[in-house]
């Protein structure tokens, strides 16, 4: 059996609105994680086979473009929030719903479902461009845990349109803190 890894890097933010530390593992530690923050992160896709195709691969890693693609376009460089973070409404709602015409906000709950928003006539619309193209709305709580099975599931929803098996996703929040996921 074969397990092919690729890497795939991007910056980006979040906070953890749920933190909620133990004392007495934490040590009394800070819960920094409630403060609006960012890291370079780092995606580990795992696929696997147990035959190799005419080619005489698992997958080439070229054709994993579409996943780089994927980061690059939706992620890289920006806020990832979720949609029950009681900070949303300070930041996006309050002083961005008021400046576009039907009051909704970009959603993404799938990576290829943004929503279009025009802005109202008068208002600067680059600056609210890049205010709300800053941010990617997930309806979970953006841990690397949450972080990893949603990718997992991004990439295995495409790979087995392909009969490729995909073995895991590490979602590396730091090169020393990371989760993994698998099915
Ligand atoms: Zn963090």
């Amino acid at each position: 059996m074969w397990q092919i890894s690729k890497d795939f890097d991007f910056c980006y933010g979040h906070r953890i609105h749920s933190q909620n530390l133990e004392k007495s593992l934490s040590c009394g530690a800070e819960p920094k994680c409630l403060r609006l923050h960012g890291h370079n992160g780092t995606i580990k896709v795992t696929l696997e086979g147990y035959k190799l195709d005419k080619r005489g691969f698992v997958l080439d890693f070229v054709e994993l473009n579409w996943f780089k693609k994927f980061v690059d376009d939706y992620l890289d460089h920006r806020f990832i929030i979720d949609k029950n973070d009681p900070m949303i409404s300070y930041i996006l709602t309050n002083n961005i719903g008021s400046h576009i015409h039907d009051g909704n906000i970009i959603w993404i709950d799938h990576p290829e479902k943004f929503t279009t928003y025009s802005v109202k006539e008068g208002v600067n619309l680059g600056t609210i461009n890049q205010l709300v193209e800053s941010f990617v709305i997930v309806d979970f709580v953006p841990t690397s845990e949450n972080f990893s099975k949603w990718l997992y599931n991004i990439v295995d929803n495409k790979m087995k349109q392909f009969e490729i098996k995909t073995s895991s996703v590490q979602f590396f929040e730091t090169p020393k803190s990371n989760s993994l996921y698998r099915e």
